[in-house]
């Protein structure tokens, strides 16, 4: 785990949105069809493989990223194990998969992964449930082991330096920041695996556009402040959160911007989602502005009924705290 520092993402000069470049002397240039690789997609991608440390791949969103890892590493009959409590889309996904000829094992990514699995599925941390995978026990593992650090972002979890194969985003989070473009990328070190990736994403066309390279580049540039200050309040939130009378548990992995609380009971949670005045009761996570939600309604019996959701935006502390405790009154 690092903490904050690191690159900040130069400014894009502009947005190319060709999509076919010509021939030169008869021969497809460096650029020569958009599907393949666009200019402001490398850049995007030179950012996101230095974050990593590795080679990365931009994808229209996190599920397309997620999508193009599993029709490359999958084959019929082979088990994908999944960190339970993990992003629900990737385990629905799997599922439908199934249909393929894929077997889907949940397991506990806190310990060792199932023997027979012949891909591995972490979540660093995991959204919404917040467990950290142990990744000696998941690289041990002969399976290749792909790690969704969507939730820690490069900044606190780069999987490739802990010996996972893929690391892989929802750069619609915190990696964008502003709740305004979907995105996804995916980072490897092995040349072949990188190959086979690219080859995938131009045969799906689940490639992002310039205009979403270019957001994202945008947002990189001001990640690193940005995850330092979410990260400062998410700390104290969480404290103060754990100290509340109404507050049965919290979960916070210690970094970064997303914690989930528990109360007794789904009703009260609703209570607290009808309450708020300055949060946003909404879906996502990662942006600017400070998100609460229920997951219970979405994920059922894989979320306890009480449980809300925080993501911490850039709102000052004490606006936060004195919306939750209003909210909380109403428990
Ligand atoms: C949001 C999310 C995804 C899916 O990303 P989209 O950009 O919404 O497609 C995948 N994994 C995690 C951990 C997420 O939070």
């Amino acid at each position: 785990m690092q903490e904050f520092g690191g690159t900040v993402a130069a400014m894009p000069s502009s947005i190319d949105r060709t999509t076919t470049w010509p021939f030169e002397n008869a021969v497809p240039a460096e650029f020569s069809y958009a599907r393949d690789a666009h200019p402001t997609g490398v850049e995007a991608e030179e950012a996101l493989g230095a974050l990593d440390g590795g080679r990365a791949l931009l994808f229209p969103s996190g599920m397309g990223a997620v999508t193009n890892v599993l029709l490359t590493l999958l084959r019929p009959g082979a088990a994908v194990a999944v960190a339970e409590g993990s992003y629900y889309g990737t385990s629905l996904l799997c599922r439908r998969l199934e249909q393929w000829g894929v077997r889907l094992l949940e397991f506990d990514q806190t310990g060792p992964p199932p023997p027979d699995a012949d891909l591995i599925w972490l979540e660093a941390p995991s959204n919404p449930l917040l467990t950290m995978p142990d990744f000696e026990a998941a690289v041990a593992h002969p399976a290749p082991v792909v790690c969704d650090a969507t939730v820690a972002s490069p900044v606190f979890v780069r999987p490739l330096e802990l010996g996972c194969d893929v690391a892989l985003h929802s750069a619609t989070k915190v990696l964008s920041g502003h709740d305004d473009t979907l995105a996804g990328s995916v980072c490897v070190r092995d040349d072949g695996l990188f190959t086979r990736l690219r080859e995938m994403r131009g045969l799906t066309g689940i490639v992002a556009s310039a205009d979403t390279a270019w957001l994202l580049l945008r947002g990189l540039k001001t990640l690193h402040v940005r995850i330092e200050r979410q990260t400062g309040t998410a700390r104290t939130l969480a404290e103060r959160l754990g100290a509340h009378p109404s507050v049965a548990k919290v979960r916070y992995p210690g970094f970064s911007y997303l914690l989930s609380f528990e109360l007794h009971g789904e009703e009260a949670a609703l209570s607290v989602e009808r309450s708020l005045r300055t949060i946003m009761n909404a879906t996502s996570l990662g942006g600017t502005v400070s998100k609460l939600e229920g997951r219970h309604r979405r994920e059922g019996d894989r979320c306890p009924p009480g449980l809300l959701r925080l993501s911490v935006g850039l709102e000052d502390v004490d606006v936060l705290w004195a919306d939750l405790e209003q909210a909380l009154a109403h428990a």
